[in-house]
């Protein structure tokens, strides 16, 4: 096994519950200072015992998500703390999740001191209807306010979260979102096509007609000229819902789009490790329960899929192609003894001329097709 793996860590909080999310998360006004306390806990010596168990040498990338990472306040310190206890802590990309309406100038002080030099914000949409249609929490003033907080803290590296298709939503809507985002120079934007997910809130409040969606061909046409004033200003397109500035890419997921092996630690939480001599992959999911996380964090509790060098072929394309540059070459070659254009000739021919990535779906089904 490599030694170079990454680090995913999930807190399982959040202020409110967003109505199209599917994430596991409890609501923090439920818990009590202690409540959290025991979690970090169970999360410091998870991490421990992982980098023990899978022999972690080096960890090029941390990536702390949920949830909503900032419901902790400055209590994340004591995490940062038992990071850079690991021997040879000292990741190239170390990001943290926020949401604007919890994010305070000691959460980011805490941050930036704590080694972190990536800050993702959730901010969707500035519009009052459609963020109140899907429940998010945080007023157009303090979007503004927090927003222009988290550049002083971390200019050069302050990635957005957009969406498109939400409800209410129009062209004028989303280019007048994306450039008051520009504004504030933001390196990364990750602009999401709204997803309905089983469960939700949002999917019965489509279902009993309290909320109305666009069309699907409108929600498209949304995302595209979102896509297209992204690229009118320097944003490169460079993975299905991932837009970045030269040099800004995130490094931690197209470690994830090429398969190469990560931690995942906290509840609900799945890393996978991958063993090229073997030419197979463990994937280690934790169940969503932080009453059961915090009394058993360690991965032997975690569920273990076997994934087999067929699966693990596939993922390696599903996951790659995602990715504008593709599977990573070199290390698919030696991995699996044959390189992509060996594996997918006609596929790839076919698709020369065309944008895989906004046509994902049907590219893999050629793929897929064609390997079987
Ligand atoms: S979208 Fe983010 S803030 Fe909203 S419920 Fe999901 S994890 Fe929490």
């Amino acid at each position: 096994m490599n030694s170079n793996v990454s680090l995913y860590i999930h807190i399982p909080f959040c202020a409110a519950f967003c109505d199209y999310c599917d994430f596991y998360s409890i609501k923090t006004k439920d818990l009590n200072s202690d409540y959290i306390d025991n979690f970090l806990n169970a999360l410091i010596a998870d991490i421990n015992s992982q980098i023990e168990f899978f022999a972690v040498k080096n960890i090029p990338t941390v990536y702390i998500g949920g949830g909503t990472p900032s419901v902790l306040g400055t209590k994340i310190s004591r995490l940062f703390d038992a990071l850079k206890k690991i021997k040879g802590f000292s990741p190239c990309e170390f990001t943290v999740e926020a949401n604007p309406e919890s994010v305070s100038e000691e959460f980011l002080a805490v941050c930036r001191d704590g080694g972190v030099n990536r800050l993702s914000l959730g901010v969707q949409t500035f519009n009052e209807q459609s963020r109140c249609a899907i429940n998010r929490q945080g007023s157009h003033n303090i979007l503004n306010e927090r927003i222009a907080l988290v550049k002083n803290y971390f200019p050069g590296s302050l990635c957005i979260d957009l969406i498109t298709g939400l409800p209410y939503q129009n062209e004028k809507i989303v280019l007048e979102d994306i450039k008051r985002i520009l504004d504030y120079e933001p390196s990364h934007i990750s602009l999401y096509s709204l997803s309905v997910e089983a469960n939700t809130p949002l999917k019965e409040k489509i279902k009993t007609k309290t909320v109305i969606l666009p069309t699907k061909d409108t929600a498209d046409s949304l995302w595209l000229s979102g896509r297209d004033a992204l690229i009118k200003n320097s944003f490169q397109h460079y993975e299905v819902s991932n837009f970045a500035l030269d040099g800004k890419k995130s490094l931690h997921n197209i470690r994830y789009w090429q398969m190469q092996s990560w931690l995942g630690a906290g509840p609900s939480a799945s890393g996978t490790i991958v063993n090229e001599k073997s030419k197979t992959a463990k994937r280690f999911t934790y169940n969503p329960d932080v009453d059961a996380y915090i009394d058993s964090p360690r991965i032997k509790s975690a569920v273990c899929e076997e994934i087999d060098t067929e699966t693990l072929l596939k993922d390696s394309l599903l996951m790659g192609f995602r990715y504008i540059e593709g599977p990573n070459a070199s290390w698919f070659k030696d991995c699996f003894g044959i390189s992509v254009e060996e594996c997918i000739p006609k596929t790839l021919n076919r698709w020369k001329e065309k944008d895989r990535m906004l046509f994902l779906n049907s590219f893999l089904c050629d793929a897929f097709e064609e390997l079987d």
